[in-house]
């Protein structure tokens, strides 16, 4: 089994990539700002209760985002791994993550980081927001997911290190050289 994830600020591509990897290696593709979007369109009572946090820039709480990832995990077991896109984002997150794991008998194989320095990411994200109609690609909000993203996320960087699992890439070049050079990381660990 492959059982990856994906990291990088808001803007790095890790949408983009994270797809084409799913597709490649037959991985069940799991993105919590996808689901969150989702339930937002259906507007579920999950999506009306996240919808204010997530247009804000702000971070679900910890406890609703690991509870529906689980849920969605366990749903969908079949197959050759997953591949989680904005997931865990904080500590705790991915604390519950690796007691889930163990629970299901499962291994992270890898962590592929996407590195892109923050004046291409502000400039990606504008862009982006121009036609995304995402409600959390204005500027006031852009700037509240990188301070996030710095203070709550990069910290999981050094907590992979030090299991040994993370793999960086270079986040900056056209899109399939970057696909190339995460499957090069991918197929070391495989
Ligand atoms: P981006 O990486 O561009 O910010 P995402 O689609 O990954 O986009 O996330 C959009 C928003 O969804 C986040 O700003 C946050 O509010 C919410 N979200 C996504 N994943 C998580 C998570 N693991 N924990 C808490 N909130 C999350």
């Amino acid at each position: 089994m492959l059982n990856l994830l994906i990291f990088g600020p808001p803007g790095a591509g890790k949408g983009t990539q994270a797809k084409m990897l799913a597709e490649k290696y037959q991985l069940n593709y799991f993105s919590t700002g996808e689901i969150f979007r989702e339930e937002m369109a259906k507007g579920s009572e999950l999506g009306n209760k996240v919808k204010n946090i997530i247009e804000q820039g702000a971070l679900v709480p910890d406890e609703i985002t690991i509870a529906i990832l689980e849920e969605r995990i366990i749903e969908k077991k079949e197959g050759n791994g997953f591949l989680l896109d904005g997931f865990p984002r904080t500590i705790p997150q991915a604390e519950a993550l690796d007691i889930f794991m163990q629970k299901e008998n499962l291994k992270i194989s890898g962590v592929l980081s996407l590195e892109v320095h923050n004046e291409e990411i502000i400039k990606r994200l504008i862009l982006r927001g121009q036609t995304s109609g995402r409600l959390d690609d204005n500027e006031e909000s852009i700037k509240n997911r990188l301070e996030v993203y710095d203070k709550q996320t990069a910290p999981l960087l050094e907590y992979y290190q030090k299991k040994g699992n993370l793999l960086p890439v270079n986040g900056i070049g056209d899109i399939d050289e970057i696909q190339n050079n995460l499957c090069i990381e991918i197929d070391k660990i495989k």
